[in-house]
């Protein structure tokens, strides 16, 4: 027992324990097929490339030392070029100077959060969406406007009621295979959902972390793309494309936004790790990105279609699910009467197969009847298998529709 008194900060009440690495915990076990995490397959994660850059970013004259160096807060000054010669072949015109690399995306997140939100501050978001931004902007002690989603996502009506009747400091959104809903809005809604932001004056966060994990053939916009006036700041990651332990994002930021945050990267964490940002750098250069991402999407895009295929024809018919064009997810409505978490511990029981609760993703409650689905990190038999068991614990669970 401690003698000193560990008073937390008043806003810490809202700080606790994430769910899902709660659940995470549990299901780590090898015998539960686990469509939990959300995670990249780490099979798929280029080593041999990886490992190459590493050995590059150590060998290289100009980087040799400055892997192991203290760099600016930035970022490394060829990644952020690098970066912005990627952005402008997409059509987002910007120089080097607008790109802040962070530690993973959610350092970008927290920095916006930090930057922008007094007690009690309105932020619009997803009903439901990442959990991880909302642990961030209830951290700072947000006010969370949800909107719902229909079968593309976020519904432009209900934004612009709330836009009518609220002040919010920036609409956060996952506009491009959401986590947790696996939902993309089309490009006619991305530009739409940035004429009524433009309209407000309510700047967008546009969380991207999924645009190159797409099963079609095109790379589908950003919001940033229809950006004419510096109202959207997007944050991308290294994460879901080359692998989450480099711990390597960016988020493009107007002057003005970049100036207040990075002296608040600067009291986080200095810098994002030397080492890691040149070995996507060589990565990068290496021009071995390219045929990875088409690796990597078809081997998803075949464990999503493994996966549906199983849905369809082992979940009964009284629930629904998305059936997303890329990402990692896949989201299940249950019918309303029917809660997701005891069904999770019976699955678990019973059948040794586990998924995500869909309730830590709404805002305000709600939800109880939903679950996610992660198709990129099980094998296709764990996906045919534990599609399967978990097909049988809804039947066994529901007896009643268990016939339908
Ligand atoms: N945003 C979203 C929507 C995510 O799903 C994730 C990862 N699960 C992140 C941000 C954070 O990613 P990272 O910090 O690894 O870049």
């Amino acid at each position: 027992m401690t003698h000193f008194n560990l008073a937390f900060a008043a806003r810490m009440a809202n700080v606790n324990a994430s769910v899902i690495r709660e659940i995470l915990k549990v299901i780590s076990r090898p015998d539960i097929i686990s469509f939990a995490g959300g995670m990249p397959a780490q099979d798929l994660f280029p080593y041999a490339g990886l490992q190459a850059a590493a050995e590059a970013a150590f060998t290289t004259s100009d980087t040799a030392l400055k892997a192991l160096q203290y760099g600016p807060s930035e970022g490394y000054a060829p990644l952020r070029e690098a970066i912005a010669e990627q952005l402008r072949a997409e059509g987002i015109p910007l120089d080097g100077n607008q790109i802040l690399v962070t530690t993973g995306s959610q350092q970008g997140i927290m920095l916006i959060a930090h930057a922008f939100l007094d007690p009690g501050d309105e932020v619009v978001v997803a009903d439901p969406t990442f959990l991880g931004a909302l642990q961030a902007f209830g951290s700072f002690e947000a006010q969370l406007i949800p909107v719902p989603l229909d079968a593309e996502g976020m519904k432009l009506d209900a934004l612009e009621q709330v836009l009518a009747r609220h002040k919010p400091k920036f609409i956060y959104t996952v506009p491009t295979f959401q986590n947790p809903t696996g939902l993309a809005l089309s490009d006619e809604r991305k530009a739409h959902l940035y004429q009524i932001a433009r309209n407000y004056g309510v700047p967008i966060i546009e969380d991207d972390p999924y645009g190159e994990l797409y099963f079609g053939h095109e790379r589908p916009r950003a919001i940033k793309s229809y950006d004419t006036s510096q109202g959207v700041m997007l944050l991308r990651t290294f994460s879901k494309v080359l692998a989450p332990g480099l711990r390597v994002a960016y988020a493009v930021v107007p002057d003005g936004v970049m100036e207040k945050i990075l002296p608040l990267k600067q009291g986080n964490d200095l810098h994002t790790a030397s080492f890691t940002q040149m070995m996507v750098a060589e990565y990068l250069r290496s021009g071995a990105l390219e045929q990875h991402l088409v690796h990597l999407r078809d081997i998803y895009r075949r464990r999503r279609d493994l996966m549906l295929a199983a849905m369809d024809e082992h979940f009964p018919t009284w629930c629904e699910w998305t059936r997303p064009e890329g990402g990692l997810f896949i989201w299940v409505t249950l019918p309303e009467t029917m809660a997701a978490e005891p069904l999770l511990e019976q699955a678990i029981r019973e059948q040794k197969v586990a998924f995500i609760p869909g309730k830590a993703f709404f805002a305000k409650g709600g939800g109880e009847n939903t679950f996610r689905l992660n198709f990129s990190n099980a094998s296709e038999e764990q996906i045919i298998e534990g599609v399967r068991r978990l097909g049988a614990v809804m039947r066994a669970s529901r007896p009643a529709l268990a016939q339908n």
